[in-house]
């Protein structure tokens, strides 16, 4: 039999390197083998977040963390309490890599360089004598005897005693067929973290515009979320809509990307407030014109087509705009309505909703209930987070809680 590996991480991404290396530190000389499917290493890590990777967030408590995600949400409170952002923080501090926090709380390399992680991992696995492969794409895994054999597409077989799955995630389905197989169900993958395609032709001009504080809704439905929303030539975009597409991904799949949203441009107000003050602002302001002295911060273009949608002739003064008008007016500043059709895929960061059921997966090792000593790290798994370096550092926690496990059980080969 050709040489046998005490570990074998099918999948060169985050959570393999990260994986694989962690093991290593965790137990020195352990036999451990990476295979990548394509050509290059670390691809994701490399263009994420616009090519500074977003490693994680400043958010320190392993709840409040745990609070970012829409799928996995239960096992990652669970797992952060072992490995959350601040120990990706000192990890990667003790590699002499600082994470410097941006406003919003993302914590990217001081160098604002993916390649700095990129090269960490590739100084860091060789330091471990871990053995990389690339072009072997895993294609199938059988078990007999406490080994796994791995057949790759390229025709390679490789035996080993451990496996740590991060294949990431796919929005194809037969990238599973092989997990499937070992006695996985896999929740389909459908995609997370998009922007809204708006059929309609009234704002397409305001392209560019920002509001940094709207509240975003799916109409008819539970889902909504604060904060800045962008205007663009296709639609609707802005972290607001990106956070909902995360946490209505199942149910923006179901509506085949058919819905309404309603827009506040203000933000969460209650229609009676807005009502009472735009009626005090009738008597208060009663000369200006409506169209020219926006409210509420808005900017100008905005706040005339809100005016125009809500028939507001432009000399129109406040003392004698109708309550018709004002009622619409009132509409449009808090249930500005856009139907939705189609999504578009963000370019910076998107994810995959979906993958392998946590059900099947022990949350205190990542180890599968149904084989044994087949581990289980990152986006391969249904577990998926808003934008902000939320999936990484569930790349890094998974990853981190199976390798402590893949060290901690004993039944390496012997020397
Ligand atoms: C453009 C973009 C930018 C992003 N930016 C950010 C960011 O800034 N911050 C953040 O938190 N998240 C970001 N994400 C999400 C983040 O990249 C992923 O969540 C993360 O990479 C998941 O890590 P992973 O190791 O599970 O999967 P991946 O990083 O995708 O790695 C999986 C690896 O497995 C390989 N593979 C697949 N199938 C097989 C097989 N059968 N055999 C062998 N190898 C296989 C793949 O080729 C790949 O190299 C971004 C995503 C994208 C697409």
């Amino acid at each position: 039999m050709d040489r046998v590996f005490d570990l074998i991480v099918i999948g060169g991404g985050a959570a393999g390197f990260f994986g694989a290396i962690q093991t290593a530190e965790m137990r020195p000389g352990t036999n451990i083998m990476i295979l990548e499917k394509t050509s290059k290493l670390l691809s994701k890590v490399k263009v994420s977040g616009g090519g500074r990777c977003n490693v994680t967030h400043n958010c320190f408590k392993s709840t409040r963390l745990s609070q970012h995600y829409p799928r996995g949400q239960k096992v990652l409170k669970q797992l952060f309490k072992s490995f959350q952002a601040s120990h990706t923080v000192e990890w990667f501090a003790t590699k002499g890599i600082e994470l410097k926090s941006e406003s919003d709380g993302r914590m990217f390399p001081a160098t604002n360089n993916s390649q700095t992680i990129i090269d960490c991992f590739l100084r860091e696995a060789d330091k471990s004598n871990i053995l990389i492969e690339v072009n072997r794409s895993v294609i199938r895994v059988t078990t007999q005897d406490d080994l796994f054999t791995v057949i790759c597409l390229q025709g390679e077989t490789y035996y080993c005693k451990k496996i740590l799955v991060a294949i990431g995630g796919s929005s194809n389905a037969q990238s599973y067929t092989w997990i499937d197989a070992l006695g996985h169900a896999i929740i389909k993958p459908i995609p997370s973290l998009f922007t809204f395609n708006d059929l309609g032709k009234e704002f397409k001009d305001l392209m560019g515009i920002t509001v940094p504080q709207a509240e975003i809704k799916i109409a008819g439905t539970k889902f909504s979320e604060k904060g800045p929303l962008l205007i663009t030539h296709w639609g609707l975009s802005g972290p607001a809509v990106i956070k909902l597409s995360a946490w209505a991904a199942e149910y923006l799949h179901q509506t085949n990307y058919k819905f309404t949203v309603l827009v506040s441009w203000i933000g969460p107000v209650k229609e009676d407030d807005i009502r009472t003050l735009l009626t005090e602002h009738k008597k208060l302001k009663g000369k200006q014109k409506v169209t020219s002295n926006p409210l509420f911060g808005l900017p100008q273009r905005l706040w005339l087509r809100l005016c125009e949608l809500s028939t507001i002739e432009e000399q129109r003064i406040w003392s004698e705009l109708p309550q018709k008008n004002l009622n619409r007016l009132i509409e449009f500043i808090i249930r500005c309505p856009f139907a939705i059709q189609g999504k578009t895929t963000f370019k910076e960061e998107f994810v995959t909703c979906g993958g392998v059921d946590l059900r099947d997966i022990n949350p205190e090792t990542m180890e599968s209930k149904k084989t044994e000593n087949l581990f289980f790290a990152g986006e391969v798994l249904n577990m998926d987070g808003e934008t902000g370096g939320f999936n990484f550092q569930a790349a890094w926690s998974t990853a981190f809680i199976a390798a402590k496990a893949i060290a901690e059980k004993n039944k390496f080969l012997k020397k």
